[in-house]
């Protein structure tokens, strides 16, 4: 009987060992090639500050489609049959944008395609055009992206010339057009392209490959449709994401995030019958009870949360994860979920 007793142990112990092994995703590091394509989950090396200080890095992806970082913003450059596309065109870059495109290829860059209506990622679109001296690029958005520009008075990009539905045909290249992310923003739009056998998908402030998410879930519009893009990423068929910071992104950076998110959304649920909000209310103000209710409830779930994501990334941790439990909160409290 006891010999059993021990090897049952011992057996479950190889059990557990060897899930954890499975659970531990092994990445690649290697220093960015605009020749060599990308592996799978292979990420640029190098730590955040080493790569902030570089004008830009490029890593091929397939045989026409580069990932181009500048100080911490992610681009897509496509290079068509005689011109090329390029996906976003962040702030304060525009000028190292251009040299990067010229380090990969002489062809003309002749189209900018928007991904929402951030300044910070393609507010630099007017200074490319402006340098460029040319007024043939064409500037492609969706319709909801356009009538953001317009009606958030963000003035700095270019302004839309040619308005992009379902799919954006380009010199031989299909892209697949995706305006079902709602998180983020409203007018937040995914690009799908397939180079031979690789599958690209450019998705911006979604994932951050590696880190925990950036405050609020990166600013959060709808924390809950925010959750609903997490999931209709992991549903999607495609090989490796181009991030608007970070990272080279991969299916296991998405499935981290859900996992995180779903953690957050079910601590949130334990804390709310630990509070009573009859117990908070005083003061001249019915903000006061609401303030100490919610606070109640955040501070149980943000503690929960530590206990599972807090060791090993103490720093990043104190940062950020208290306003996703907060964010979370009040997505879930104003829809009763
Ligand atoms: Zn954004």
């Amino acid at each position: 009987m006891k010999i059993i007793k021990s090897s049952s142990a011992l057996l479950m112990a190889v059990v557990l060992s060897l899930s954890a092994k499975a659970q531990a995703t092994e990445f690649i590091y290697k220093p960015a090639s605009p020749t060599e394509i990308a592996v799978n989950l292979q990420r640029v090396e190098g730590g955040h500050l080493e790569r902030f200080k570089k004008a830009y890095e490029i890593q091929r992806l397939s045989e026409n489609v580069y990932w181009v970082s500048l100080s911490d913003y992610n681009v897509t450059v496509l290079v068509g049959k005689e011109s090329v596309l390029l996906i976003d065109a962040p702030y304060g870059v525009g000028k190292r944008l251009i040299q990067a495109i010229k380090s990969i290829t002489d062809k003309p860059l002749s189209a900018i395609v928007y991904s929402h209506a951030h300044a910070d990622h393609i507010g630099d679109s007017s200074v490319i055009l402006k340098e460029l001296e040319n007024k043939d690029i064409n500037i492609y958005a969706t319709e909801e992206v356009r009538n953001s520009l317009i009606s958030h008075k963000v003035n700095m990009p270019a302004p839309v010339t040619k308005i992009v539905l379902d799919e954006l045909y380009f010199e031989g290249h299909n892209l697949e057009v995706f305006s079902n992310f709602n998180g983020h923003t409203p007018d937040n739009t995914a690009f799908l392209i397939k180079d031979g056998k690789h599958k690209i998908l450019h998705a911006i402030d979604l994932v951050h490959p590696g880190s925990l998410e950036f405050r609020s879930f990166a600013n959060v519009e709808d924390a809950i449709a925010y959750k609903n893009d997490i999931d209709t990423l992991m549903r999607m068929d495609w090989d490796v994401m181009v991030t608007g910071h970070s990272n080279l992104g991969y299916k296991e950076d998405v499935k981290f995030v859900q996992t995180y998110v779903a953690d957050v959304q079910n601590f949130i649920h334990q804390g709310f019958p630990l509070a009573d909000f009859s117990t908070h209310l005083k003061g001249d103000t019915p903000f006061a009870w609401y303030q100490g209710y919610s606070n109640q409830i955040i501070d149980f779930a943000h503690k929960q949360l530590a206990k599972k994501y807090r060791k090993g990334r103490e720093k990043e941790f104190d940062i950020v994860a208290e306003s996703h439990v907060r964010v979370m909160f009040w997505a879930m409290f104003a829809r009763a979920l």
